[in-house]
């Protein structure tokens, strides 16, 4: 069946402007790490896009790596581009990384100028486009010179093959140099893509000032941290979980009996606050303006529906912040 896009698509949805770019990123964009590889279900990943661009969604997030097999998440989105979205190319900001190991031999890794460079070219057959909207490099490499990794990103910019380039799971002091070499290069740092949710802080302790100073957004990934900050896991393991599936990174080890305790006492007060524990947790996230976007997963088009509706209350009063912080510290 042929696929007409909702007209009012655009009337709900919150756009919040990246850093001091003049780009605007929804509140929530979609990633495709998970559930739109070779071994994912066409239909079902088909209608989570329909979905997501019907209730505003306009930006998808993939890498280089996403599958698997890794290059199938965007083979996939670039079928459906085709097919779906051709007409509807202006009204979408896709992104792309490259950084983790992709290929065999010592240039399918990394940040070397090679790696990124070849890398993206890839990724823009793989999805059949001319350029990406964003281009990051995934995460930093401890023997590339910052300088050869950042020249990379302009090179790419200047060549049309980027509109603009971003960088994920830098820390604090290494973003601050990446940031000020693309200054100077004349290709700013737009987005910075980390970790971040009510079980992963770190960004708190310098990373979102840093940001802020330098007119950088922020976009968390893994804000249900694979899942565990919903309700799928409060009376055991799901067959059809993340946790249950063969693939991916999300095992045990994180769902330990003292986690699921939180999880259970946080869902209380999501519960408390009419609100699903996914939402509650999606809300906490873009309670802070510093946070532009926040990138949530969906393995299912109800699971996104359920995420989306986070939207309809981002407020928290000070003793639901201070429950919440009790939780998290116990
Ligand atoms: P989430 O923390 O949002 O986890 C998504 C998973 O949570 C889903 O697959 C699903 O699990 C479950 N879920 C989602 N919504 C709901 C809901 N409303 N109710 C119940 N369960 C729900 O994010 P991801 O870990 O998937 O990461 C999001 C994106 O971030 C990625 O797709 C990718 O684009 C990006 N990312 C970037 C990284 C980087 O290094 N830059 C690293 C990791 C991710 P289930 O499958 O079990 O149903």
């Amino acid at each position: 069946m042929s696929y007409i896009p909702n007209p009012n698509r655009y009337s709900e949805m919150q756009y919040r402007r990246c850093g001091k770019s003049g780009l605007k990123l929804p509140a929530l964009s979609l990633g495709l790490w998970h559930n739109f590889g070779g071994v994912d279900v066409y239909e079902n990943y088909r209608a989570i896009l329909h979905l997501a661009f019907d209730e505003g969604i306009t930006h998808f997030d993939l890498a280089n790596n996403y599958g698997p097999p890794p290059g199938s998440a965007e083979e996939n989105f670039g079928r459906l581009l085709q097919q779906d979205f051709k007409s509807h190319r202006d009204e979408l900001i896709i992104s792309t990384k490259a950084g983790y190991t992709m290929w065999d031999g010592p240039y399918g890794d990394w940040g070397s100028k090679k790696y990124l460079v070849s890398s993206l070219d890839q990724s823009l057959k793989r999805m059949n486009l001319d350029y990406v909207d964003i281009f990051y490099h995934h995460r930093p490499d401890p023997e590339t010179p910052l300088e050869e990794t950042m020249r990379a990103l302009d090179l790419i910019v200047r060549q049309g093959k980027a509109l603009y380039v971003g960088l994920s799971n830098y820390k604090t002091a290494e973003f601050e140099r990446a940031a000020n070499i693309l200054y100077d290069l004349g290709t700013p740092c737009i987005i910075h893509q980390p970790k971040y949710s009510m079980f992963e802080r770190w960004v708190e302790d310098g990373l979102l000032d840093a940001l802020e100073s330098k007119g950088v957004g922020c976009i968390p990934f893994s804000p249900l941290a694979q899942g565990l900050l919903t309700n799928k896991y409060l009376n055991g393991v799901p067959e059809d979980s993340r946790l249950a599936k063969p693939h991916g990174f999300l095992n045990e080890q994180y769902a330990t009996p003292e986690k699921i305790e939180k999880v259970k006492q946080l869902n209380e007060i999501a519960e408390e606050r009419n609100q699903t524990l996914a939402q509650m947790a999606i809300a906490w996230l873009l309670k802070d303006d510093r946070v532009t976007s926040v990138l949530v997963g969906a393995s299912k088009p109800g699971q996104l529906a359920d995420s989306l509706k986070a939207l309809d209350n981002i407020f928290f009063e000070e003793y639901e912040l201070k429950a919440i912080e009790d939780i998290l510290a116990e």
